[in-house]
């Protein structure tokens, strides 16, 4: 049996034919920037997300970036985040001449560790960090009750990078649930094609609760022109294109449906995976099982979790990787090094210590999780994990 990583075919084959009409749609209008399929798709995601302003951006990266530029900042500052993520979430800060400041993850959801964050954030004499970037890793929100605490407290913005991360949800301590992206300053969306919204090339979204930052990267976005050709603000050309805008409308229509197919995917993996006993030997560990819905689960965490990944941690991980992949099973490392570790970064920060950090990038590893996975792929995966572990 063959059992990828992602399968966007088996996700295309029930849409192709409205994708089609719809760009066909657009490449008829000859409007190819801009225009209804972007304000459509942003008002739609502003709804989906409950927030005032959805503003579509060339991708996740440009979204952060404008983010950072809407701030301000540049050179002497520090944006405080984790050193556990995907390249974009620094480079941004490095384009912008800041430098990144990292705390550590919290070990068991390998996000953010707001104890470690007022750690940095009580150093920081000379108040230099000018933003937090926390980010959703996997799908699953960073602990937004005691990081916006940390906000406040610091008079630091927050900027959500949800690119992983649209439509999972975090209750505040009232038992409201807020989505990713809408409880921050600012949230950052990425339509990567294997993102849980993906598009069919680059896209992504920014949004805001605060509207005149709303306003302020809406203008960022188109060289910061208002009106047209007067520019008051450097921004760039961030702008999301129209067919993928149409793509995405499309899409997002059933993205409740992918997430519940990938939550109850991770559901059968953590059950299959509990029957091997390979977690009580202490070979494996599981992500942490989540509920929205505390009452009916009383082993629930206080999250959504929308498995763009599902993640485990593995004694032997890089021999396991080997032997899955000879196996026809798609695994993949998210990510093998930190942020602070990376070579780019050489003589630009002191090296921080970062221990859990470092510990997740040498043990975990992605398996496949994608809507469209039946259970005999799952067992497959299951059944060839034990394999490795008994021989
Ligand atoms: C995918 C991703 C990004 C970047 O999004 P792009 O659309 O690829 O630019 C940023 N941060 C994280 C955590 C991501 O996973």
């Amino acid at each position: 049996m063959k059992v990828p990583l992602l399968d966007l075919g088996s996700q295309l084959k029930p849409l192709r034919e409205e994708i089609i009409a719809t760009v066909t749609k657009v490449i008829d209008s000859t409007r190819y920037i801009q225009g209804p399929e972007v304000t459509g798709l942003e008002d739609e995601v502003a709804e989906y997300c409950d927030t005032k302003s959805a503003i579509g951006v060339s991708s996740g990266t440009d979204a952060l970036l404008v983010a950072l530029m809407a701030l301000d900042i540049g050179p002497g500052d520090y944006v405080l985040t984790t050193s556990y993520s995907f390249f974009a979430t620094m480079g941004v800060i490095l384009r912008c001449g800041a430098r990144p400041i990292f705390a550590d993850i919290d070990p068991v959801s390998f996000n953010i560790d707001p104890v470690d964050m007022a750690r940095v954030l009580e150093n920081d004499t000379e108040k230099n960090i000018k933003a937090i970037i926390p980010v959703h890793l996997y799908g699953q929100c960073a602990d937004m009750t005691a990081i916006m605490a940390l906000s406040e407290k610091y008079s630091v913005p927050v900027i959500e990078d949800a690119a992983q991360a649209i439509g999972a949800e975090y209750p505040d301590v009232k038992g409201n649930w807020h989505r990713s992206g809408s409880m921050g300053l600012a949230g950052c969306f990425s339509f990567f094609p294997s993102k849980n919204l993906g598009g069919m090339g680059d896209g992504g979204m920014l949004v805001s609760n605060d509207s005149n930052f709303g306003r302020l990267v809406r203008k960022l976005r188109n060289h910061g022109a208002e009106p047209k050709y007067y520019h008051s603000k450097i921004g760039g050309n961030f702008r999301l294109d129209p067919i993928q805008a149409a793509v995405l409308r499309i899409k997002l229509k059933h993205l409740e449906k992918w997430h519940a197919s990938r939550r109850e995917n991770a559901e059968t993996y953590n059950s299959l995976f509990a029957e091997s006993s390979l977690i009580m030997e202490g070979k494996l560990k599981l992500p942490i099982a989540v509920y929205k819905d505390l009452a009916e689960k009383s082993t629930g965490s206080n999250n959504y979790h929308i498995y763009n990944q599902y993640i485990i941690t593995a004694n032997n991980r890089d021999g396991l990787i080997d032997w899955l992949r000879s196996q026809d099973i798609g695994c993949e490392i998210y990510y093998p090094l930190c942020l602070h570790e990376q070579e780019c970064l050489e003589g630009l920060i002191e090296k921080p210590s970062l221990p859990h950090s470092e510990k997740a990038a040498r043990s975990t590893i992605a398996l496949p999780i994608y809507p469209e996975l039946t259970s005999e792929m799952q067992a497959y995966v299951v059944g060839k994990i034990v394999e490795f572990y008994r021989s």
